[in-house]
């Protein structure tokens, strides 16, 4: 299958949490837009930036280049405000499709996050590589 594959500039990375995820998160974390794994029960399929997409679901990635930067940035003006940092990664995407190994940009985020880190961290993916970090 082709995937359009597009790196793009995201204007910030961390997402206040709302709904079913407001169970002790903050934040929601999706380093990138679409899904290369295209589960047929994925919810995202009917979510907004889907549904207003004339690609389907599984067929188009984007790259959000600045993420790491964006999470730097984002994380010291939460801290200024003495703000919890509760990330869940990811609720729209997953942070280790199969472009992630080439593109490395979920690893380029934890790598901020040691320089930054949040108080909570939960990953979510269903990929099956394995990683050395
Ligand atoms: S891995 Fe997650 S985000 Fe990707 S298609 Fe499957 S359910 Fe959706």
């Amino acid at each position: 299958m082709n995937i359009e594959i597009k790196d793009i500039l995201s204007k910030n990375i961390l997402s206040e949490v709302k709904g079913y995820l407001d169970v002790g998160f903050t934040h929601s974390l999706n380093p990138y837009s679409g899904c290369a794994f295209f589960c047929t029960y994925c919810y995202v399929r009917e979510m907004p930036i889907q549904r207003f997409k004339d690609i389907p679901w599984g067929e188009w990635v984007d790259i959000k280049t600045n993420a790491a930067e964006n999470y730097l940035a984002e994380v010291v003006r939460l801290r200024r405000r003495n703000k919890s940092i509760n990330i869940f990664m990811s609720s729209a995407t997953d942070p280790y499709q199969p472009l992630d190994r080439k593109v490395a940009l979920t690893r380029r985020i934890l790598e901020a996050m040691i320089e930054m880190p949040p108080d909570l961290l939960q990953i979510q993916t269903r990929s099956r590589q394995s990683f050395t970090v």
